[in-house]
């Protein structure tokens, strides 16, 4: 076996090392083909990549994978998984292209909430790139990324099933996916969908200057 420590790329993936004064060594794999980890020496980063030789390659096997499969038609963007022309979302002024974003999936994630509970849940919209979602318990509010709105609406509703089941239950349990599987019983498969759609959204992130706007 080849050791990752001896290559500065690994299956056309690039490895940035970034040695900073952290307590643990940690990875990150980004889609568009670039391996980033953090650690505290040159000899720690080492250790750790080849450690962890065998999840690297099946995790850039899959990114590589899904992002031939999912790719992103020229001059489109999606709106709640239906494709638009680049030109309809270049006409409109900053204000309307964050109402029509913001606004759609507030709407939306309230009226699919309100189908859902009687606990009236507050849900607040921001221009998050990693984080779907989460849910502040204290404030019974949800959080959601203005990005869900290029999905599909049922991967919409699924992650805001999701955040509010962590209002029945907190952490990621046996308890939990039954509470999810209640409603969503193919959620592994909709885990897969979500995965590809998220990673196309960095792929328009990344192609279009648009997230200021939205
Ligand atoms: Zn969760």
């Amino acid at each position: 076996m080849m050791k990752l420590s001896e290559v500065s790329e690994y299956s056309g993936f690039e490895i940035i090392k970034n040695i900073r004064p952290v307590r643990n060594t940690r990875i990150h794999i980004k889609p568009e083909g670039k391996i980033v980890v953090v650690g505290k020496n040159a000899e720690l980063i080492q250790q750790f990549l080849d450690a962890k030789s065998k999840w690297i390659t099946n995790k850039v096997n899959q990114i590589k994978s899904i992002s031939n499969k999912h790719n992103l038609p020229e001059n489109k963007i999606p709106f709640f998984g239906k494709f638009y022309n680049m030109g309809n979302f270049k006409k409109m002024n900053v204000s309307d292209l964050r109402k029509t974003f913001r606004d759609t999936l507030k709407v939306n994630a309230e009226a699919y909430l309100s189908q859902t509970t009687k606990s009236k849940i507050k849900v607040r919209v921001w221009a998050m790139k990693r984080k779907l979602g989460s849910f502040s318990r204290r404030k019974n509010e949800m959080h959601l990324s203005v990005y869900l709105a290029f999905l599909p609406k049922h991967l919409v509703e699924y992650v805001i099933f999701h955040e509010y089941a962590h209002t029945l239950e907190r952490s990621h349990n046996k308890k939990f996916y039954r509470i999810i599987e209640m409603r969503f019983p193919f959620r592994k498969a909709l885990d897969l969908e979500l995965r590809k759609w998220w990673l196309l959204k960095d792929k328009i992130l990344r192609k279009y200057d648009f997230s200021k706007s939205i």
